[in-house]
This record gives C-alpha cells, sequence and structure tokens, in this order.
C-alpha cells in the first residue's frame, strides 16, 4: 500500500467542520478564521519506549497522541477545532493502522476536531500531533495569573496513572478492577476539555499535569512569582489507589508520578463559590487542595503538620545531561 492509498484509507475519513475549506489532499490546509477571537496552538511528540510502553496497543496509542494535545489546550481554556498528526512508521501494518485511526477518531469525533494534513513518512514509530483551538479575545487562562490568596485545585484523581505505568512495566503485581482502572487512566487520559472551557470565566491560572502535581504546579508558582501550601491528605485519591497502595508515608506517585492529565488550576476566594456550581454540571470532581502564598517555593504538608519532602521529581527528558 502506498502513502497516499494510506492517508486517504485511514485518515481522511472523519468529520467535516464548516470552517474547514481545504482538509486533507491538498498541498495544504485552507481555515476559516473565527472573529473576536485567538488561535491557541500546541505540539507533543509521542516516541515508541519513551512515552508510551511498546506493548501499548495501537488504538491506545492514537487515543493518548490526541488527548495530551487536547490536554494542553482544555489548559489555556481553549475550544479545540482542528489538528495535524505527522508519523513516523517503520512498517505498514494495516491492522496497527486500522485500530491506531480508531483511537484517535473516537476522541476526535467527540470533540468535534477535524484533523486537516500531516506527513506520513518511514522510521522509528513516532507521532508528532498539532492541535489548534479558540478562547475568546484575550480570554486564553495563562500559567502567570495566580494571586496570593487564590484557592488551588486539581480535577480527578491523582497517582493512578502513574501505578498505571508501573503496571503496563511488569513492576507490580495487581489484577481485577483496580489495575484494569489504573491501565486506562494510564493508557486513555481523557482530557478536560469542558472544564478548561468553563474556567475561562473562573481560573486566575491553570496547567495540566503530565508531569506530576509537584512539578507542574511548580510552573505555575514559578511563571505567577509566588507560592503554594498544599495539604497532601486533601489530595484525591481514586478508591483504587486508596484500597491498594496509600502508605500513608509516601506521597511520591501522587505528587510527582505523571501522566494524570488532570487540570490544576486557580481560582479567587470570591469566585470559588461560583466554581462548585459550574461544575456541578460537567459531571467530574474537583478538589480544593491548598493556597497560593507570598512566600515562594511549594509546601507540601503532611497529616501531621509536617514538611513532606518529595523524593522523585517529574519527568525530564534532558535531566543528568549538560
Ligand atoms: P506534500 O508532499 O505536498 O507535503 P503529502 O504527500 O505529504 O503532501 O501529503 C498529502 C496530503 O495528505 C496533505 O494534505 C497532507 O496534509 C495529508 N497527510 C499526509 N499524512 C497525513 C497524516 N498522517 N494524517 C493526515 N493527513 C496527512
Ligand atoms: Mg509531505
Amino acid at each position: 500500500m502506498d502513502e497516499f492509498s494510506l492517508i486517504r484509507k485511514y485518515f481522511a475519513r472523519h468529520i467535516k467542520r464548516p470552517d474547514v475549506i481545504l482538509g486533507i489532499g491538498d498541498d495544504a490546509a485552507v481555515l476559516n478564521s473565527m472573529d473576536n477571537h485567538q488561535l491557541v496552538v500546541t505540539t507533543d511528540f509521542l516516541i515508541d519506549g519513551v512515552h508510551f510502553p511498546e506493548t501499548t496497543s495501537p488504538y491506545d496509542i492514537g487515543h493518548k497522541a490526541l488527548a495530551v494535545n487536547l490536554s494542553d489546550l482544555a489548559a489555556m481554556g481553549a475550544e479545540p477545532a482542528w489538528v495535524t498528526l505527522n508519523l513516523a512508521l517503520p512498517v505498514v501494518h494495516e491492522a496497527w493502522l486500522r485500530d491506531f485511526s480508531e483511537g484517535f477518531f473516537d476522541l476526535a469525533n467527540k470533540y468535534n476536531v477535524q484533523l486537516i494534513g500531516g506527513d506520513t513518512v518511514r522510521g522509528p514509530l513516532a507521532i508528532g500531533v498539532q492541535a489548534m483551538g479558540w478562547v475568546p479575545e484575550g480570554k486564553a487562562i495563562k500559567r502567570s495569573g495566580a494571586q496570593v490568596g487564590d484557592e488551588i485545585f486539581v480535577t480527578g484523581y491523582l497517582g493512578d496513572a502513574a501505578m498505571g505505568l508501573m503496571l503496563a512495566q511488569g513492576e507490580i503485581d495487581l489484577s481485577g478492577k483496580s489495575a484494569e482502572v489504573m491501565l486506562r487512566k494510564f493508557n486513555r487520559p481523557e482530557p478536560r476539555v469542558k472544564c478548561g472551557m468553563m474556567l475561562r470565566a473562573i481560573a486566575t491560572s491553570a496547567i495540566d499535569v503530565s508531569d506530576g502535581l509537584a512539578a507542574d504546579l511548580g510552573h505555575i508558582l514559578e511563571e505567577s512569582e509566588v507560592g503554594a501550601e498544599v495539604y497532601l491528605e486533601d489530595l484525591p485519591l481514586s478508591p483504587h489507589y486508596k484500597n491498594k497502595y496509600m502508605d500513608r508515608q509516601d506521597w511520591d506517585k501522587v505528587v510527582s508520578g505523571g501522566d494524570d492529565y488532570e487540570l490544576c488550576f486557580t481560582v479567587s476566594l470570591e469566585n470559588a463559590s461560583d466554581l462548585k456550581k459550574q461544575l456541578a454540571s460537567l459531571n467530574l470532581n474537583c478538589t480544593r487542595i491548598g493556597r497560593i502564598r507570598k512566600q515562594t517555593e511549594l509546601q507540601l504538608i503532611d497529616g501531621q503538620g509536617n514538611d513532606y519532602r518529595v523524593n522523585a521529581v517529574g519527568y525530564n527528558h534532558f535531566s543528568g545531561s549538560d
């Protein structure tokens, strides 16, 4: 199968948005812009064996490649519209392509996102996705907006994905429902798109938690030039995590495990009650975990009121190199 029939068969089959004048098939896509809005653009690379274990199913790879990008748009408060897909494939394996594109399009269709172009080459398996979306003028949620006194919130549960990775790598032994839930959280993160759009009117800053809460909240603090205290006992843990793993002394997986793809954001005290109302319609749990303070640095406080020191830091591709 040649490159062009491959593209036609697996990637040119999707919803058609009215703002796409020319999609896949020409030298470039042509898109209509949106009045009084700003375009938000993000891109993420997924490398075989680095961003997903080699045993990951093609469906999950397709889902995750898109999900991590939609998660970045969500953290900006953007409504996703279009994506491009760059694929390096070692071989043309039709069953793999079918499952990969199914994972990709099941998620794309859910959020009315259209694939408008890309590139397909031969090489070691790697997937680059670029996602584009819209925010009303001046309404993007930045990392730099947190104010002293703001409350800090996080969506969903933390830590399950980190356990899912360990399960996928055979580093822990667990089966049954809990294993299923944690593996799913790791392989099929759900980008918090609707929550992010809702937060435009409420949050002072936001980030998506991809490298662990401590590292990512740390980015908000740095960009906002503030500090924070976070109460470990308040961090949201799934019932599965609590049952199976929670050794009260060890919070490392929860605060620095990574791959959660939840939103961490700050809200002024006045807006915190509004948040509760808005969240009720989203069917997504959201937990207050601490507050922003003037004194810089992130202080993690355990149940006894003691400082907790993180032993592991967020994942860094170039840590240890010059
Ligand atoms: P060109 O050589 O002009 O760059 P290509 O032959 O690479 O064009 O691609 C032909 C068309 O197919 C273009 O519209 C391109 O955006 C699209 N395309 C190529 N690979 C992909 C892919 N993996 N997913 C979606 N569209 C793709
Ligand atoms: Mg090309």
